[in-house]
């Protein structure tokens, strides 16, 4: 207990570290260096200009008020349809909670299905907030750990054995940040024949360069989709996000949203449904650019001495294994900020699993991508010899 009464959860809840390299990197602005900012997963793209327009237009019709606490019914009616055209399922719009962005969605939903002690089973890299997330809703985070070599991939099977009577749910991410890892339709189908409840988080769809794209809605009905607009749309500033949930799920989040958050903001749901209606060729251009700073990173971060055994296949980042260099993941990203001016985040923000790899994310242009290669491998050949 502290001086000011702060509960256990809060004095106990990690750092996002990703947040803590972008401040330092800012400290560091402030006082005139120059830094590449390959840190944070947010898309260097402006949101569509359909998009923006759908905004200005909804602002100048005066839709500025509180909503309904689910969400416009437009919104929910064009989300189920994207679902509905995009992978063949069908949901209700009864079914679906407009929130925030993703984050308040993760929030709610463990917070109202988690009692003390219930088990989360997730992979090892993960998100670096799901545990953190977890923890604060009462549960406990049970990892399969997911390997480099193995491109990052879950094994069903590895899941089935950790399974016990306290297990809750089983949290899956593809394509997944910090892996980029996309998970197969055989692997997706095994997990959803596992038995618990299956949250998946699809905010990195829209964002495959290999493999296909499926929502786990495609295999079974127990299962909660959380997804958003910060990643394919460009809108991480816009702050939206959604949870499709099975209806005896719905109205215990919608009283937890209308006590905690109301409702998310009217002009932003406007702006969103523009953006599932009509940014389809944006975000493939986008994607597209995306695809080729991929290929351009794992190249060149290879021979620059780092290990990537398979490629990424989707989202915008790499984890990339940095032991030829250092095994202290945390130690080496500040190393690299401080000495080559490059923000980049240790593998330790996303699990154990992940120390001594370091996240690269390339949401950021060829150019800025090829100038931090340059001054990181300047920073090594430098650092190797003194
Ligand atoms: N899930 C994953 C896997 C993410 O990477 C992020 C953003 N970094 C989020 C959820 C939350 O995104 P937002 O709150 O912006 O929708």
């Amino acid at each position: 207990m502290t001086e000011f009464g702060i509960a256990g959860r809060a004095e106990g809840l990690p750092p996002f570290i990703a947040m803590e390299v972008l401040e330092r990197a800012q400290e560091l602005e402030r006082k005139g260096e120059h830094i590449i900012h390959l840190e944070l997963g947010e898309p260097d793209f402006p949101t569509p200009a359909c998009v923006q327009e759908a905004a200005v237009k909804a602002f100048q019709e005066g839709r500025t008020k509180y909503t309904h606490s689910l969400g416009i019914r437009e919104l929910r009616e064009a989300i189920a349809e994207h679902y509905a055209t995009r992978y063949r399922v069908q949901v209700s719009p009864e079914q679906i909670l407009v929130t925030a962005g993703t984050s308040p969605a993760l929030w709610l939903l463990f917070s109202a299905i988690l009692e003390p002690g219930d088990e989360v089973i997730l992979t090892n890299p993960h998100y670096a907030c799901y545990p953190n997330v977890i923890r604060f809703s009462g549960g406990r985070p049970t990892d399969i750990p997911v390997r480099e070599r193995e491109g990052f991939q879950l094994d069903p099977e590895a899941v089935r054995k950790k399974i016990g009577v306290r297990t809750k749910a089983v949290l899956i991410n593809s394509p997944a940040n910090p892996t980029g890892a996309v998970l197969p339709e055989r692997c997706l189908k095994a997990v959803a024949d596992l038995g618990p409840l299956i949250v998946s988080d699809e905010i990195y769809h829209g964002l495959t360069y290999e493999g296909e794209e499926h929502s786990i809605l495609e295999y079974t009905d127990r299962a909660v989709v959380l997804n958003g607009f910060s990643k394919a749309y460009a809108m991480t500033g816009w702050r939206l996000g959604y949870a499709i949930v099975p209806p005896p799920l719905i109205r215990p989040l919608q009283k937890m949203h209308q006590n905690f958050f109301i409702s998310a903001s009217d002009f932003v749901q406007r702006a969103a449904i523009a953006a599932l209606q009509g940014a389809g060729a944006e975000v493939e251009r986008m994607r597209r650019i995306y695809d080729e700073r991929r290929r351009f990173l794992v190249q060149a971060l290879r021979r620059i001495g780092f290990t990537i055994s398979r490629e990424p296949q989707g989202a915008f980042y790499i984890l990339a294994d940095a032991n030829a260099f250092a095994t202290d993941s945390y130690r080496f990203a500040f190393e690299i900020l401080e000495g080559a001016k490059v923000a980049v985040t240790p593998g330790i923000d996303f699990g154990s699993g992940a120390e001594g790899h370091i996240r690269f994310s390339y949401a950021n242009s060829l150019d800025n991508l090829r100038e931090a290669v340059r001054r990181i491998e300047a920073y090594v050949a430098a650092r190797r010899k003194g």
